[in-house]
C-alpha cells in the first residue's frame, strides 16, 4: 500500500479527533469529553482535545498524542508506529499515483486479527465451565439428529433454517440427558447447576427446548460460553412457558466472534433473525431482546469501532422504536457508521425472511434502502429528548412537594359502595 504524502496532509487537515467524541463541551480552548479509547470505561470527561493545535490528553488513562492520526490507531486498538498506513486507510486516506511523492509503510502482518476487546464487556466463563458448556454442545447437537427427535428437526427445518447452518451453528435439541453425560465424561454437576443448565433435582432446565450456543474465542481457541434455548412444536406449552430461557451470568451479544472477519454487521433482535441474515452470507449478530445488558452495549461499541452497523428489523412501531432506544443507548460517535433498515410490513420480523422463496430478495432491498443515521444529529437529539425529561420530571417533583406540603384537606364524605353485577 502506498499512500501520497499529500493525503497524509489531507487527512491531518479534513480528520478530526472531534468525530470521535461523544456529546463534547467546549471549554476553553478545549473540547472536553468522556474518554472514547478502549479499555477506559470513563465515567466522568477526562477527555481533553485542544481545538488549536490538534493535541489530545486523557487525564484518566493517560494517553495522549499530537494528531488525529495518533488519536486514531489508539481508538482502533491499532499498533503505533507498524499500524500507521492502515489507520490513514481507515481515515480515509487514498493509495496514491504512481511518480507522486510517496511515504512507503512497513509491510503489515496480522492486523485484520487484532483483537478489539469491549471496555466493560460481560464476563466470560471460566476453563471448567466451558468444559461443561462443551459437553452440552456436543450432547444436543448430537440428539438433533437422532432418529427419536426428528420432530425437533422437523421444527428447525420448518423455520427454513437450511441443514449446513444448523450444523455450522450447533444447533440442537436437549432431551434431558446432559446429567447422564456429564457423570459419564467425569465433569461438575455442580457447575452445571450453577450455570443453570441443571435444576436441583438434577433434570435439565432446557428439557425440551430447541438450543442455541454462543462460541466465542476463548485463549485462540473456539469455546461455547452461554447458551439459549426455545420451546418448540404445538400445544399447550406455547402459552405457559417461556419462549426462550437463558442460562445464568452474563448476556452476550450474539455471535460477536463469528464476526471478526466482516466489515459490515447486521445487527438484530432475535436468535432466529440473526440465523436468516447468515443464510444470506451476510455477518450478524442477536441482541436477544430489546433491551441489552450493559455489557452488551460495551460489546456492540467496540463492534462499531471498525465496522459498519446495520440495524435491521421490524417497521412497526415497537421495532423502530426498539432500535432507536438501542441507537441511543450506544451513543456512538459521529465518525461510527450505523444505518436502519427496515423489511416489509408483510413481512414482519427478519427470522420470517427463511420461510419465504423471496426472503433473499426481500433482504437485500431491505439493505438497500438503509438510511445512515447522522450520528452527530442523532446524539443532539438524544441530549436535548433527556434535556426535556428530566425538565418535566423536576417540574412534577416540585408539584408533587408543593401538593404534600399544602394543608389537609377537609374529610370528604364517604361514598357509598354500589353493588355490581346482579
Ligand atoms: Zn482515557
Amino acid at each position: 500500500m502506498l499512500i501520497p504524502q499529500s493525503e497524509i496532509d489531507r487527512i491531518k487537515s479534513e480528520a478530526s479527533v472531534e468525530q470521535f467524541l461523544v456529546n463534547p463541551k467546549r471549554q476553553g480552548g478545549f473540547l472536553v469529553a468522556r474518554c472514547p479509547l478502549p479499555g477506559h470505561d470513563d465515567t466522568t470527561p477526562s477527555f481533553r482535545y485542544n481545538l488549536a493545535e490538534g493535541w489530545w490528553k486523557c487525564m484518566g488513562c493517560g494517553r495522549g498524542g499530537g494528531d488525529v492520526i495518533k488519536f486514531a490507531c489508539a481508538y482502533w486498538n491499532l499498533s503505533w508506529p507498524h499500524d500507521f498506513p492502515l489507520t490513514l486507510e481507515r481515515l480515509g486516506a487514498r493509495r496514491g499515483d504512481p511518480g507522486e511523492h510517496r511515504y512507503l509503510p512497513p509491510a503489515i502482518k496480522g492486523t485484520a486479527a487484532t483483537p478489539t476487546r469491549p471496555e466493560t464487556g460481560p464476563r466470560l466463563p471460566d476453563r471448567a465451565a466451558i468444559a461443561v458448556y462443551r459437553a452440552a454442545a456436543d450432547v444436543w447437537a448430537t440428539n438433533l439428529w437422532r432418529l427419536a427427535n426428528r420432530d425437533a428437526l422437523a421444527y428447525v427445518r420448518g423455520r427454513g433454517i437450511p441443514d449446513a447452518l444448523t450444523r455450522s451453528e450447533w444447533i440442537g435439541v436437549s432431551t434431558d440427558t446432559l446429567g447422564a453425560a456429564l457423570r459419564e465424561r467425569g465433569l461438575s454437576l455442580e457447575i452445571a447447576r450453577l450455570l443453570g443448565l441443571l435444576r436441583r433435582d438434577g433434570h435439565e432446565t432446557f428439557a425440551g427446548r430447541i438450543t442455541f450456543v454462543e462460541w466465542r474465542v476463548v485463549g485462540g481457541d473456539w469455546a461455547p460460553v452461554w447458551a439459549t434455548a426455545r420451546v418448540y412444536g404445538t400445544g399447550a406449552a406455547w402459552d405457559e412457558e417461556r419462549k426462550y430461557l437463558n442460562v445464568r451470568g452474563d448476556r452476550l451479544v450474539v455471535g460477536l466472534d463469528r464476526c471478526r472477519q466482516a466489515s459490515e454487521v447486521v445487527v438484530v433482535e432475535g436468535v432466529g433473525d440473526r440465523l436468516a441474515v447468515l443464510s444470506f452470507s451476510d455477518a450478524a449478530v442477536s441482541l436477544g431482546s430489546n433491551q441489552p445488558s450493559s455489557g452488551m452495549y460495551a460489546e456492540l461499541r467496540a463492534l462499531a469501532r471498525t465496522r459498519r452497523l446495520i440495524l435491521l428489523g421490524d417497521p412497526d412501531r415497537a421495532g423502530r422504536k426498539g432500535r432507536t432506544r438501542t441507537l441511543a443507548k450506544l451513543d456512538l460517535p459521529p465518525a461510527a457508521e450505523a444505518y436502519l433498515a427496515d423489511l416489509p410490513p408483510t413481512v414482519g420480523d427478519p427470522g420470517a425472511l427463511l420461510r419465504r422463496p423471496d426472503g433473499a430478495a426481500l433482504y437485500q432491498a431491505a439493505k438497500e434502502r438503509a438510511r445512515r443515521v447522522d450520528l452527530a444529529r442523532f446524539g443532539r437529539l438524544v441530549a436535548a429528548c433527556r434535556a426535556a425529561y428530566e425538565t418535566r420530571t423536576a417540574a412534577a417533583r416540585a408539584r408533587t412537594r408543593a401538593i404534600t406540603a399544602a394543608p389537609a384537606h377537609p374529610a370528604l364524605p364517604k361514598k357509598e359502595v354500589i353493588a355490581m353485577g346482579d
